[in-house]
């Protein structure tokens, strides 16, 4: 079922998707080589309480973590735990928060220390991608018109598009209708209407799209274990232009200043 959003619900999910965003930024701050995930993952749920609203991902269906944390060829759901970063490492942050009943969802992809030429154009073309779909998350456009934009910006410089994980609308839960792939056709699929939210998530690979889910029942990893990359809005369908209700302010400040 799709839930249709008034505008006073929209703000309260911006509210609960700009808290993620400020989460991001913050955890941005602190990666470095050395520091361990569990670390990251510790400040961001102090973080996220002091700010009176809750991890949407602790205890999602058994999830440990208050992020997942997936570095290199992880691709999504890395439980946080005693890795420490490396320099080099790319460090998927995603984050959820509940603020007032309502979810904010979204991720960004850090680079830590020197990270080569090859994977930060990934980093680049992927965040790319996401708002080429983005575009196109229009009231009178097809979700297929999302999947395609993405699909087609990552695909002519050769990456993987992940099939099996997708977004999502996101309202008083995490995930909700309708299922937002990264590929697809034209004109195809739900249709868009204004009011909708949606979550939209490309993970993008370096090497094939293949993926296999790791012995911890949660990490999905590349199975080239060549590198992958996500980068995730909450967005609300409106007519002519898209609203995006996280922000990418906070993390970007954090890397432009490394
Ligand atoms: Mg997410
Ligand atoms: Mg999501």
């Amino acid at each position: 079922m799709i839930h249709f959003r008034t505008d006073n619900e929209i703000e309260l999910l911006r509210q609960a998707a700009l808290l993620v965003g400020k989460t991001l930024g913050e955890v941005g701050k602190h990666i470095r080589p050395g520091v361990r995930t569990i670390d990251l993952d510790k400040l961001a749920e102090e973080f996220i309480r002091d700010h009176g609203a809750t991890p949407a991902f602790k205890g999602y269906e058994g999830f440990p973590g208050s992020l997942c944390i997936s570095v290199n060829e992880q691709v999504v759901h890395g439980i946080p735990g005693n890795y420490e970063l490396r320099d080099g490492d790319i460090v998927s942050i995603d984050c959820g928060t509940v603020l007032n009943g309502y979810v904010g969802d979204s991720a960004y992809t850090f680079c830590c220390g020197e990270v080569p030429e090859e994977v930060r154009l990934l980093l680049k073309r992927t965040k790319e991608s996401l708002y080429k779909g983005i575009e196109v998350a229009v009231a009178g456009n097809r979700v297929g018109d999302i999947g395609y934009a993405v699909q087609s910006h990552v695909e002519q410089f050769g990456y993987g598009v992940v099939r099996e994980l997708v977004g999502h609308g996101v309202g008083r839960k995490m995930h909700e209708d309708p299922q937002v792939p990264n590929y697809g056709k034209r004109g195809t699929g739900v249709k868009l209407n204004e009011g909708m939210v949606l979550a939209i998530e490309p993970m993008i690979t370096l090497g094939k799209k293949e993926i296999v889910q790791e012995r911890d029942g949660w990490t999905i990893t590349t199975r080239d274990r060549k590198p992958a990359a996500h980068f995730e809005h909450d967005i609300a369908v409106r007519h002519g232009k898209a609203e995006i209700l996280s922000s990418f302010e906070w993390a970007e400040a954090v890397e432009n200043n490394k």
